[in-house]
């Protein structure tokens, strides 16, 4: 019995050390925003959808490894983008603002160049600009995330293979404010093609170079568009996975980084819906991985994390014991299209715009009045905020700046959360724990409660990087 007891424990010792150092596929998903909370809605949305209480499973939620990690900075309880990136990529705990190094300003470095050092090859992905806080981290060492020509910058000496998202931030502007050559033209000399749209891309897909793939220079190039506001043809973040794979793939292996970046920017606008369908979305980039896994399930290891938690969600308020999520399929777009339409209808009007006018943008594009019955004081919030904006303060919002948001689109989102019995407490981050899921070549390290700067070591690990 004794001999038996031994035999099993060497075998396991023997399992677990051939898991590790076996992972040569490394997908690193990182859900910017995503706490716990984030994902429980989005199933609990699903399950609504199909007229049931309880959960309709992501698949993300169903990977046999499931834990949570914390996520304070090195200056504070309440990390942001930059220092929880630092620390997912590097392990390495940061000030807030701090891409790609210590609390001493000395740069620390990430898995991505383990895995580059390793002989693997690297891509990194993103929904929104290359140069942002979470992607930053992997690959540039500026002492603030707001550095984005001085980041951007950085991306030649990685010798990363490949590089996705939306586009870049303050291309030709340094963090000083001065004229400067365009980045893309740096990256470029660098030997990368920069390949604007899928079409470019198709055409150059089989060329040997490294890669830069954005959006067309005619799109935004803070982001991708939301999910909830996509139009056919728009890149969406699963397709960019699926093209990160035709790059890397080979018999080397390879590391990459996915965020799903605007979880986060529905969350700070306190956007319920926008927010769950880029959960989802996230959910369909984890898929074609998955796709991938189930090809080499022995040698691939995704893992799935977030940086922290954005708004302070609660699935039920004002001691209402219930949910109404199916009320948000009223919601047809985003805060920001929703300010938008309204905004489009202020110029179209001019100051004649009446509030039956306003009314009509929130009808069509929320379900007011003809889908959804309102409460005298979410009339009158609304009215107001109307009467504020279109009337005693007309001329203060008839130039409306990029990031400014008309007041009833702010309000009627309020509604929104309001009817679907949602409630935010900040329109920052919260110290809220975010899920860690893994499946794959080392999956059993991903176990008890983790903090984000060990995902790297575990990672490292798993790898053998
Ligand atoms: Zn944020």
């Amino acid at each position: 019995m004794k001999r038996l007891r031994i035999i099993i424990a060497l075998l396991l010792i023997v399992a677990m050390s051939h898991a590790a150092g076996k992972a040569k596929y490394v997908f690193y998903f990182i859900g910017d925003g995503m706490g716990v909370n984030q994902v429980n809605i989005t199933e609990m949305y699903l399950s609504a959808l199909k007229g049931n209480i309880g959960v309709e499973n992501l698949l993300m939620t169903q990977f046999p490894a499931f834990t949570m990690a914390t996520t304070y900075s090195n200056s504070s309880p309440v990390t942001d983008s930059a220092a929880s990136g630092t620390a997912l990529a590097s392990g390495t705990k940061t000030y807030n603002g701090a891409i790609g190094v210590d609390k001493d300003s000395a740069a620390v470095y990430s898995i991505a160049v383990d895995a580059k050092k390793a002989g693997k090859k690297v891509g990194i992905l993103t929904s929104v600009s290359i140069n942002h806080a979470t992607p930053a981290s992997f690959y540039a060492h500026q002492n603030y995330r707001k550095m984005y020509y001085e980041i951007a910058s950085d991306i030649p000496a990685s010798g990363f293979d490949f590089f996705a998202g939306s586009g870049f931030v303050s291309p030709t502007l340094s963090y000083d404010k001065h004229e400067m050559p365009d980045v893309e033209q740096k990256i470029k000399d660098a030997g990368y093609l920069v390949l604007r749209g899928m079409e470019q891309y198709r055409k150059h897909c089989g060329d040997k170079a490294p890669k830069v793939l954005i959006q067309t220079p005619d799109k935004d190039q803070q982001s991708l568009p939301y999910a909830i506001d996509r139009k056919a043809n728009d890149i969406t973040l699963a397709d960019l996975t699926r093209c990160a794979i035709e790059q890397l793939d080979g018999k080397q292996g390879f590391f990459m980084m996915v965020e799903g970046g605007k979880i986060d920017w529905a969350a700070h606008d306190n956007d319920p819906h926008t927010m769950i369908r880029e959960v989802i979305d996230m959910d369909s980039a984890v898929r074609v991985a998955y796709d991938f896994y189930l090809k080499h399930p022995h040698e691939t290891l995704i893992v799935i994390s977030a940086d922290h938690e954005t708004g302070g969600l609660t699935m039920a308020r004002d001691k209402i014991y219930d949910l109404y999520l199916t009320q948000l399929l009223n919601q047809h777009c985003s805060l920001r299209e929703l300010s938008n339409a309204i905004h489009m209808t202020r110029v179209s009007k001019g100051e004649k715009i009446s509030y039956a006018d306003i009314q009509k943008v929130l009808s069509d594009k929320m379900g007011f009045w003809n889908k959804i019955t309102l409460t005298w004081e979410q009339e009158k919030k609304l009215r107001d905020a109307y009467e504020k904006s279109f009337v005693t303060d007309y001329k203060r919002y008839a130039k409306l700046d990029e990031d400014q948001i008309e007041p009833v689109a702010r309000v009627a989102n309020r509604v929104m959360s309001q009817v679907a019995n949602i409630g935010w407490t900040t329109g920052g981050h919260t110290a809220g724990y975010v899920p860690v899921y893994a499946i794959g070549a080392g999956q059993e390290l991903f176990h008890g409660r983790l903090d984000n700067a060990l995902l790297p070591m575990l990672i490292k690990q798993a790898a053998g990087y």
